[in-house]
């Protein structure tokens, strides 16, 4: 048995500012956090809980304690590929993408990208993922193993695509065999969850989409990971193929592919009634806005989502986003919603990248709320991280340090990372860290 007790500034959003109010954000200027064999179980006022932890020695820490960030669509390997110039979403795919998944071909290459790629989202203070990997099955080995090692919660799954590039082109029955074996293999272990993850509507036959359908009805413990709406050129194919589905989403309805578990990136171009079925599903939207700026592909529309109540978590989908770090994606989907014609609140977006994209991956109960007998997946952030930083929020509100810290922040803000209650991460013990 492990116990430890963390003396700090915490904030944490577990509810939605949306629906619960100005009560939804628990901060407490001088905090404890106590963790035990990895599980919070207590969180609240210094002064409050002092006497009840007397006898634990308490590590006092300056900074922000925040929950660890959850990044709900991401690629691992396409880490490579971030920061590849010119061309939308399907010429970027065919020249910058599907060659740098073929190389995963190589197991060998496949592990030292996840070793990298898992060390880079914990620099960044982000603790889970639901992560993209290839159409080779080895892939999710690869990511699942490293994961295992840092003790992670991933989510990941084999690529379905049947109708990809020759080189990148699995068959209905290789995709089925592979992902069964897959979740044979991995159910159970670690922190790991398993997504059935066609790409999209346009790299899989019919009877491919079926066949996800059928997998994702068969285990129940499974997610469902794939995009829609990302590109205008996507949906004129899309619309072109399925001629006799109402819109993007219901192609995917019609295979049994909306449903609670169901995780759709980007959904910039959906309308009112795909909203409102994606919402009456319980499915979610992963909100990538650096992606989306990026590759041109439009300005995701919050505020609709919002009406409808939909599932909402954010996504740094690289390598099309150009950011690990979800603090900077926070800046950027400020941006989007300012062009939008509204302003995401800092708070509101503290928990649309954690408790948000928690409840997006049906992990609300786990994780992303420090609340007592969730996982202790937590970060250190410093606010006085860089000189600009410092000088900006020097006195400033909590909202103020907040926003800033979503504006001009990024992994240099990030002091430390805890993964069930362990330390990780590459950065030294912060200054000022000491035993009381
Ligand atoms: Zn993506």
């Amino acid at each position: 048995m492990t116990i430890a007790a963390y003396r700090a500034e915490i904030l944490a959003v577990p509810e939605d500012p949306l629906v619960a109010g100005p009560a939804a954000i628990r901060h407490h200027r001088d905090g404890l956090l106590v963790v035990e064999d990895g599980l919070v179980i207590a969180c609240g006022d210094h002064d409050a809980l002092a006497t009840r932890f007397a006898d634990i020695a308490v590590e006092r820490l300056d900074g922000l304690i925040v929950p660890g960030f959850v990044d709900t669509h991401i690629h691992y390997p396409q880490t490579d590929r971030i920061a590849s110039h010119g061309e939308q979403l399907l010429h970027w795919l065919e020249r910058h993408i599907y060659p740098a998944e073929a190389a995963f071909a190589d197991r060998g290459h496949a592990g030292a990208t996840a070793a990298f790629f898992l060390d880079e989202l914990l620099r960044n203070g982000t603790t889970t993922a639901l992560v993209f990997a290839t159409v080779h099955a080895h892939s999710v080995d690869a990511l699942f193993e490293a994961a295992l090692l840092r003790g992670m919660r991933i989510v990941s799954g084999k690529v379905l695509m049947d109708q990809g590039p020759p080189n990148l082109r699995d068959t209905v029955a290789d995709g089925r065999a592979d992902t069964e074996a897959l979740i044979g293999r991995w159910r159970g272990r670690g922190r790991l969850g398993y997504a059935v993850t066609p790409r999209f509507a346009l790299t899989s036959s019919d009877a491919q989409l079926e066949d996800a359908g059928r997998l994702v009805a068969a285990h129940p413990d499974v997610l469902m990971h794939t995009h829609i709406a990302e590109n205008r050129g996507e949906c004129d194919a899309v619309a072109a193929r399925f001629t006799a589905a109402i819109d993007y989403l219901d192609v995917y309805d019609r295979f049994g592919l909306v449903g609670p578990r169901s995780v759709f990136a980007h959904g910039i171009h959906l309308d009112d009634r795909a909203m409102g079925r994606m919402a009456a599903a319980g499915a979610g939207i992963a909100f990538c806005p650096t992606s989306n700026l990026f590759l041109g592909s439009g300005l995701f529309d919050l505020a609709l989502a919002d009406a409808h109540g939909v599932k909402i978590g954010i996504g740094t989908d690289i390598g099309a986003g150009t950011s690990f770090s979800i603090l900077h994606t926070l800046g950027e989907a400020y941006k989007i919603g300012q062009l939008r014609g509204h302003a995401l609140d800092p708070f509101r977006a503290l928990y649309l990248a954690t408790a948000g994209g928690a409840r997006t991956l049906n992990l609300g109960d786990r994780i992303g709320g420090l609340l007592p007998g969730q996982e202790a997946d937590f970060v250190l952030l410093d606010p006085a991280a860089t000189p600009l930083l410092a000088r900006r929020t020097r006195g400033a509100s909590l909202a103020e340090r907040l926003f800033a810290l979503q504006v001009l922040g990024d992994d240099r803000a990030v002091a430390a990372t805890w993964v069930a209650g362990r330390r990780v991460g590459s950065t030294p013990t912060p200054l000022g860290t000491r035993l009381e």
